[in-house]
């Protein structure tokens, strides 16, 4: 881009520490998009990649399967609530998002009922880059606004969160429930979007409602997943089951692309099927990539031997107490703290670049967006870096508060 300032060439990181090729050295705020949930360059991950790439980097996942994938498999459904335990492996968040949109259509098809082709999202809401999941991101912040026209009409609409919003949601779906394949939500956090948060009940509120119109219910987890907004997932957190969950981001510790969509026994059975156009119409090349599933069982291992969740709980402290002195500071809208999530809202910023700029001055790489400064450190991080990132922040955020009022 012709408006931002030239990429910073980095030559190798490690825990929460990027080294970059001019000798300079930056706290990591946001762990590559919050993937480096273990931080950067973990031995026990890397060593799980030296051995599988020695075996098998790749094979194709049609007609073969391999113990990484069934392993990684198991261990997912074991840690999702309920009965959600059939794994589907793609190569990208998006995809697994698209996959999982697919599923629940042709759900429908294979019982044949040919109307149910909507998806419902909402306001606030990414769920990715492509055009299937560029038609359920937020029609206005989402990003995506210049392609209004060249997507698929999906219904994106405002969060049942309050009593006018709940009322609305309730009488859009008894109108168009007929139409309406599943609602789709990133649950308790909307992340790129602008790191929003809400209740656990407006989840429970989406269950009960898709239930009894006999929706499914998507939760996106790709965000949330793997301990970052507190528990292991937010589906466990809020203790709401959904029908379908998607999982990519953090899933390889941040190491490889992999994603995952999986479905309850009950939409698997939609598929089981002797007739063969039944099944799945899905099959990315890369399907459940052997070194990628390496990384992420490693991934797993780390949250069973080291603390993550405990260690999480110590960053939502360290990071309310490290934002407090933001709150109610001139041009402030919002601070708010969710699990290793951080978060201070501006009323405007009025350059992203100059902000971002003044961050690697501080020796810390935070990317401010929208209106948000943001934090999503590595989980492991400790505690005098966390101190120095969220220092770096408040600085940041009151000089920038200043300028506009
Ligand atoms: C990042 C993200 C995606 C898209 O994932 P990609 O790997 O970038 O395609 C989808 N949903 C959510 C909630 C995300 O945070």
């Amino acid at each position: 881009m012709k408006t931002a300032l030239p990429p910073i060439p980095v030559e190798r990181a490690s825990g929460s520490r990027l080294f970059l090729s001019d000798g300079r050295v930056l706290v990591d705020g946001i762990a590559s998009w919050w993937t480096a949930c273990h931080g950067y360059n973990h031995v026990h991950i890397a060593n799980a990649l030296r051995r599988q790439i020695e075996i098998m980097p790749h094979v194709m996942f049609g007609g073969l399967v391999h113990e990484p994938a069934l392993n990684l498999a198991r261990r997912l459904a074991q840690l999702l609530p309920g009965d959600l335990d059939r794994v589907f492996f793609s190569d990208s968040g998006s995809v697994a998002v698209e996959v999982a949109m697919k599923m629940a259509i042709q759900y429908w098809l294979n019982r044949g009922e040919r109307r149910r082709t909507r998806i419902v999202a909402f306001h606030g809401a990414y769920h990715g880059d492509t055009f299937g999941t560029m038609a359920v991101c937020d029609p206005v912040e989402g990003m995506h606004a210049l392609f209004r026209g060249v997507l698929p009409e999906q219904i994106v609409t405002a969060l049942p969160q309050s009593e006018e919003t709940v009322l609305a949601f309730e009488n859009l779906m008894a109108r168009e429930a007929g139409s309406i394949a599943a609602i789709l939500v990133e649950p308790l956090v909307q992340g790129a979007g602008g790191m929003l948060f809400h209740d656990a009940s407006v989840l429970a509120t989406l269950r009960e409602i898709a239930t009894r119109y006999g929706c499914l219910l998507i939760f996106d987890e790709i965000f949330t997943g793997f301990g970052r907004s507190g528990a292991m997932f937010a589906c466990i957190g809020a203790g709401v089951t959904p029908d379908i969950v998607t999982l990519s981001k953090a899933l390889t510790g941040g190491t490889l692309a992999l994603a995952a969509t999986i479905a309850s026994s009950s939409v698997f059975e939609g598929f089981w099927s002797d007739e063969a156009d039944h099944a799945l119409m899905h099959g990315p090349t890369f399907m459940a990539n052997p070194l990628a599933c390496a990384a992420a069982n490693a991934s797993l291992d780390l949250f069973e031997t080291e603390p993550r969740l405990a260690q999480v709980a110590a960053i939502e402290s360290g990071l309310k107490e490290g934002l407090a002195p933001s709150r109610g500071r001139p041009g402030i809208a919002d601070v708010r703290v969710l699990g290793a999530i951080g978060v201070v809202e501006l009323e405007k910023i009025r350059d992203l670049e100059a902000l971002r700029a003044r961050f690697v001055g501080k020796n810390v790489w935070i990317r401010p967006f929208g209106k948000i400064v943001y934090l999503t450190p590595a989980l492991s991080i400790d505690k005098e870096d966390l101190r120095l990132l969220t220092t770096a922040v408040c600085e940041v955020a009151a000089e920038e508060g200043q300028r506009l009022s």
